[in-house]
């Protein structure tokens, strides 16, 4: 092999799938506009999306207004406004955005704005800079005309006080059944990609953590000649095999996203031998239209939108 053609390709293309594929479900899907996200959350965020994408609107605008829309819910209690707070009460928020031409913004640690996503952006379109974090990214938003605002609300300050008032030496590291991040991606009518992450990270978590959803690569990743995957669950483990960039350099090893996003879920399960309490899930969408999602535990659904259908999908867990 010809030392470019090894470097194109790599050695993963070497290897089969280390894991036994038990439910390999294809979907073949067509490359009409769509768009793709985790949970159920993500039907509205994809009917917005959709808005967007069916009007000509291109790939990166619609997964900014998509999430926007989980953002702004106070219910949905793991993503901005009235998202858990970490183990002192504050809500910190993480988000990152990426579009076609692999430019990508991203904040960690954000408190008191509601849109960690759309500051993402500014961060990618505004600077020359991926990351800001923490009060820094919070100045940054302000600056731009952004908006500061109390995200606790009342239902997550009332779970919140209940949950210290139990707390053990144990519950330090927060509970770990908790994965209600919104990752969305998103094609256009001509075909480009684009995909947004955001969340409020594990509940009760400590002050400071910063989980997967605002790290380029393991929360999310978009390569526009490939395909793009995002991901929710146990951020830690996440990062740990850089999932959403393992997952779209196994696409372009000829993967398909499904097969992808079992394998890399293979490489979390292998580290543990088979022994995890955590929740971690994948979707992808490859360039031609073909999507993938998968999970470790059972509970997982995905939202799917093309055409004028808009869909949740169960998906069955690995390993229950
Ligand atoms: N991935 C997120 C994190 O670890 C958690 C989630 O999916 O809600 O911060």
């Amino acid at each position: 092999m010809e030392r470019r053609d090894f470097i194109k390709t790599g050695l993963i293309s070497a290897a089969a799938p280390t894991l036994i594929l038990a439910d390999v479900e294809t979907i073949k899907r067509s490359r009409n506009p769509m768009a793709l996200s985790t949970w159920n959350h993500g039907l509205k965020a994809n009917e917005e999306a959709m808005k967007l994408l069916l009007s000509q609107g291109n790939a990166l605008d619609a997964v900014e207004a998509g999430v926007k829309i989980s953002e702004a819910d106070p219910t949905i209690q793991s993503v901005g406004l009235g998202g858990r707070p970490d183990k002192d009460g504050h809500v910190t928020l993480d988000a990152c955005i990426m579009d076609s031409q692999g430019n990508a913004g991203s904040v960690a640690y954000l408190q008191d704005i509601k849109h960690p996503v759309s500051v993402a952006r500014k961060v990618m379109e505004l600077t020359d800079h991926v990351m800001l974090v923490g009060q820094g990214a919070k100045s940054f938003a302000i600056t731009h005309g952004f908006k500061e605002e109390n995200l606790l609300t009342e239902e997550s300050r009332t779970a919140w006080l209940k949950w210290k008032k139990k707390l053990g030496k144990k519950d330090d590291l927060g509970p770990n059944d908790d994965h209600d991040t919104i990752s969305l991606l998103a094609q256009d009518s001509i075909g480009n990609l684009a995909g947004a992450c955001t969340t409020s990270g594990l509940a009760y978590k400590i002050p400071g953590r910063v989980g997967d959803s605002p790290i380029i690569g393991a929360g999310l990743f978009v390569d526009n000649e490939i395909g793009a995957a995002g991901a929710t669950g146990r951020g830690e483990e996440v990062i740990k095999v850089a999932g959403s960039f393992l997952i779209v350099e196994l696409m372009r090893q000829g993967y398909a996203p499904q097969d992808a996003c079992k394998e890399a879920l293979g490489r979390t399960i292998g580290r543990h031998d088979g022994e995890l309490a955590f929740q971690i899930a994948y979707i992808a969408l490859r360039k031609d239209g073909e999507i993938g999602a998968a999970a470790i535990r059972k509970g997982f659904k995905y939202a799917l939108s093309s055409g004028n259908k808009n869909k949740l999908h169960s998906v069955k867990g690995i390993i229950n």
